[in-house]
């Protein structure tokens, strides 16, 4: 039984979906006015760990993550550069796609964009301006938080002390009838861009479009939200008052937020210039697998502090985790005896409960990790003293593909070489230990030519089928 920690009600809830066996998600994705940073990746890594482990218990996921291309901060870059706000746009929205391939974040279903969306939004604003929810003051459009009393429940903030935390894009200078009115639509302005509408001539403002494009995809009420911890306010109590106004239903049945990703206890942020983008990492050499999976190792609700050594020992473990999967594939090749042993598959039954008890318990993902390393650990010591059978390595081996599918970080084709070609990649690497690179190029081009591409890589070394 899965169960998650629901900010809205500040406990961890039995997670039940409102379609069975089936799990609507949307996650709040990019603004696109330049590379991602790291911390950004720990929220859609989050989303992404979240996803794939309900699928791994069976659910179907829908999901959607919208992209912000129009904004203050899109606006502003691209008049910098002088560039249409479209072109601007596409480059960042391109570099996304690449980096969430790069990190193997799953693709979900859905990416709307707030440009393309921009009927759906004016559609909800008129519900809310004929409902009295939402108010007209110049030609700009603002919600009326006193109209909605459940205003502040999600992040527990009273009204009275919200308004310092209002940000840039809320602040406007028509002035509102209450300072912590926020803007749902906003007049035109010279030089930015502007759509004209039944509702006047201008731009949605960042909270209507999440409401808008969420709706669209996901209906009226959904199972999941999920966001970066600064999402819960104000943008998520605002999504929360814009939709539940305008449909008089509940909006979001669990509200998941994920800790910052910090640097030098600090928050990772474009703003303060402490930030790595994932490009950055790959100039320096880093696996970005390894990044994948240190931003996934630690507990989403506990912050994570960044940095270079941390990475580094996250491409050790996952070495390690790689060399394992090679191992066992080495000794089914070589020696794997084949008695069994029924003591030890339950032992692997038993790893299996306590990685998905950990998983079950808010994605306790560090103590699901910790109950696979001791598997390993065990296993290899048996593979070492040839211990362990034919049908518990192979219990253990398809276990792993199993979790792979919700860590996404280990190759298996390592594992999947026949005999005389592991021979000669052993042979190889003892060639250049003794660094005898004649010899080591030798094989190497006899592995080319069996189809076998040798790479010398910071993880060591590895090959894949030149399939
Ligand atoms: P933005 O592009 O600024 O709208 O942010 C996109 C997503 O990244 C949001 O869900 C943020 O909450 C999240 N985010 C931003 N900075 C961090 C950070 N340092 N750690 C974790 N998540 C972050
Ligand atoms: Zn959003």
């Amino acid at each position: 039984m899965l169960y998650l920690y629901n900010t809205f009600s500040r406990q961890k809830e039995r997670f039940v979906p409102l379609k069975q066996g089936e799990v609507r998600i949307y996650t709040c994705g990019p603004t696109v006015y330049d590379y991602a940073h790291i911390g950004n990746f720990r929220a859609y890594i989050f989303a992404d760990l979240l996803r794939r482990y309900l699928k791994y218990k069976g659910y179907k996921v829908f999901q959607v993550m919208n992209i912000t291309d129009v904004d203050d901060k899109t606006i502003k870059g691209a008049r910098e550069k002088k560039v249409d706000l479209k072109v601007f746009t596409q480059r960042y929205i391109q570099a996304f796609f690449e980096d969430i391939k790069t990190l193997n974040i799953e693709k979900v279903e859905v990416y709307p964009r707030a440009t393309e969306h921009i009927k759906e939004m004016v559609e909800l604003i008129k519900v809310l301006l004929e409902k009295g929810f939402a108010y007209k003051k110049g030609d700009s459009i603002y919600f009326r938080i006193c109209k909605f009393n459940r205003y502040g429940k999600l992040s527990r903030m009273p009204i009275t002390t919200t308004r310092r935390e209002i940000r840039e894009e809320d602040r406007d200078e028509y002035a509102k009838e209450n300072p912590c009115d926020f803007v749902l639509w906003k007049a035109k302005k010279e030089a930015e861009p502007f759509w004209k509408t039944e509702i006047g001539e201008g731009r949605p403002g960042w909270h209507i479009e999440c409401s808008a494009m969420a709706m669209k995809y996901l209906g009226e009420s959904f199972d999941i939200h999920t966001g970066g911890e600064d999402n819960i306010f104000p943008h998520h109590e605002n999504e929360i008052a814009q939709s539940e106004c305008a449909t008089g239903k509940r909006f979001v049945r669990y509200w998941l937020h994920c800790k910052f990703l910090l640097v030098n206890n600090e928050k990772m942020a474009k703003s303060k210039g402490n930030f790595y983008t994932l490009r950055d990492l790959l100039n320096k050499g880093y696996n970005p697998l390894a990044i994948r999976f240190l931003l996934l190792s630690v507990h989403y609700r506990h912050t994570l502090n960044f940095t270079e050594n941390a990475l580094r020992q996250a491409e050790e473990t996952l070495k390690r985790l790689n060399d394992f999967c090679f191992n066992i594939g080495d000794y089914k090749a070589r020696l794997c005896p084949s008695f069994r042993k029924d003591s030890f598959l339950q032992r692997i039954k038993r790893a299996k409960e306590e990685f998905e008890q950990a998983m079950d318990d808010d994605l306790n993902i560090s103590s699901a990790l910790s109950a696979l390393f001791t598997l390993i650990r065990e296993v290899n010591t048996l593979m070492s003293k040839g211990e362990i059978g034919r049908e518990e390595v192979e219990e253990v081996e398809g276990w792993l593909r199993k979790v792979n599918q919700i860590l996404g970080v280990l190759r298996f084709e390592q594992a999947e070489i026949g005999k005389e070609e592991r021979e000669l990649i052993k042979q190889r690497e003892e060639a250049r230990k003794r660094r005898d690179f004649v010899l080591a190029d030798r094989i190497r081009e006899e592995l080319k030519k069996r189809g076998i591409i040798v790479e010398d890589t910071r993880e060591g070394e590895r090959w894949k089928k030149n399939s």
